[in-house]
């Protein structure tokens, strides 16, 4: 047996049977093989971002850290291989003159993991990254090599888009970019009742909106950023500046103050309201990799769902009413998102305007009664969790909520009757028995 595999929340531990590196598409089909022989299932994993346990096998790892790099680019399209990360990623886009049209919080994670559980970042006229997909390569459950898009194997592109390890193997990923772009930003301290009272106007007003809230104030950091014209004069951040608010303040101070709570989780209240009081405004314009993500040391644990965007601040306002009535130790902000509807099966915002909130809790610290409690208020207003983020849902709640559910595991089974690819995650979210699958 390989050493233990954890993901990056430190909540997930997997011991694999197996672990094989690989740097080759024959290398995936080489290592399917062999697992289909032996009778075990196979996992791809990302960097482990996923704070479900998405990623986790008992059977054979497949580690894709040296498969990566772009492989091709015409013109805005890029082919790039699956186990780069989003950091790697966007630098070699920079060294082409092309970015990313959107991005999440952070760029640690690889093209196809993202992709995977449906990552996302905000704006009402633009999905999650999956929606930024052309194309798929893929190594089936047969060994069989194909690729899918709108035009190939249409059915498995749909499904496998946002196909949480269940398809195949993600080889390469064709990614629609565009010319590379600035972003203005602004960040400012703002009133909770004024940012949701006028939250549709905010939204409609700028590309990317995002707010946190500090539980138990009344006070949010509300960030936009905004493309600026192409040769526009960027003004970033001074290194100084960059360092003391995303590094000293958010990670290092942050992590400090988080540990001091964990130890007296009375003091929670404490750290938010003095975390609100330090808001500052912050405005600053950069290439636009730059501003969506920023470094995150600190560790947490999180769960968002997806509500339709009509549904937005209701939810919102019933989180912090929820919040004050409670007693729950909460060390971290709410982060309230938002984007525009798309077509991928399994996507949170399939068919519908959504709106995205995720609460989050420092690690090591309680947090189940918090985000049950979050979560039924979510599903009251028909809310759909990220799937690589905590949730309860099994497959019946699923069904209900998506569309395609039942095409997503028609096509899933069609493609690996076996269930090679199958995980303890997969098994319950697409609502298998142990004895369906490969153990
Ligand atoms: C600090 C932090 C910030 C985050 N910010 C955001 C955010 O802003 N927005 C958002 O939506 N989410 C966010 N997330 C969640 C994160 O983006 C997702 O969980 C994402 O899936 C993690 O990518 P990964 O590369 O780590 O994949 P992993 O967690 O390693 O894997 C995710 C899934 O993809 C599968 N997979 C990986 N590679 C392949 C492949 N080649 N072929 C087939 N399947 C594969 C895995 O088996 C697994 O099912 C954040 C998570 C953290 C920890």
């Amino acid at each position: 047996m390989s050493a233990a595999w954890r993901n990056w929340s430190g909540t997930v531990r997997a011991h694999p049977a197996r672990v094989v590196a690989v740097a080759d598409v024959s290398d995936i089909v080489t290592a399917v093989g062999r697992a289909a022989r032996d009778g075990m299932p196979v996992r791809a994993v990302g960097s482990g971002h996923s704070f479900t346990d998405a990623a986790a096998t008992d059977g054979v790892l497949l580690d894709l850290r040296s498969w990566t790099g772009i492989e091709r680019v015409d013109g805005t399209e890029v082919t790039v291989r699956s186990g780069t990360t989003l950091h790697d990623l966007n630098a070699a886009l920079a060294t082409h003159d092309l970015a990313m049209t959107n991005l999440g919080d952070i760029d640690a994670q690889t093209i196809s993991g993202a992709i995977s559980t449906g990552t996302h970042g905000t704006g009402a006229r633009l999905g999650g990254l999956a929606t930024q997909v052309a194309g798929l390569e893929l190594v089936l459950a047969d060994g069989s090599w194909v690729s899918c898009s709108a035009y190939e194997r249409p059915e498995l592109f749909d499904a496998a888009r946002i196909g949480l390890g269940a398809y195949g193997v993600v080889t390469r990923v064709r990614v629609r970019c565009e010319r590379a772009f600035g972003l203005h930003a602004i960040e400012t301290p703002q009133p909770l009742d004024d940012v949701l009272l006028g939250l549709d106007e905010i939204v409609a007003a700028n590309d990317h909106v995002e707010f946190y809230w500090f539980p138990r104030t009344r006070t949010v950091s509300l960030k936009t950023n905004n493309r600026v014209p192409p040769g526009s004069t960027l003004r970033p951040l001074s290194p100084v500046r960059r360092w003391v608010d995303d590094d000293l303040l958010t990670n290092r101070a942050f992590d400090l103050a988080c540990r001091g709570v964990r130890r007296m989780p009375r003091l929670a209240p404490t750290l938010t309201r003095a975390a609100s009081r330090l808001l500052t405004r912050r405005e600053y314009s950069d290439v636009s990799h730059r501003v969506f993500t920023t470094p995150r040391s600190v560790r947490f644990v999180e769960m968002e769902y997806a509500v339709p965007r009509a549904a937005l601040t209701t939810l919102v306002a019933d989180l912090v009413d929820l919040v004050e009535e409670s007693k729950w130790p909460i060390a971290f902000p709410v982060e309230v998102r938002v984007a525009a509807a798309d077509d991928v099966w399994l996507s949170t915002a399939y068919g519908q305007q959504t709106g995205y909130v995720a609460v989050h809790q420092y690690a090591g610290m309680p947090f189940t009664d918090y985000f049950r409690a979050f979560e039924l208020l979510a599903r009251e207003v028909g809310g759909r969790p990220h799937w690589g983020k905590l949730h309860g849902l099994g497959s019946d709640d699923l069904a209900a909520s998506y569309p395609r559910f039942a095409d997503a595991q028609r096509v899933r089974a069609e493609v690996d009757p076996e269930g090679r690819w199958l995980n303890r995650y997969t098994r319950r979210v697409f609502g298998l028995a142990d004895s369906a699958a490969a153990s």
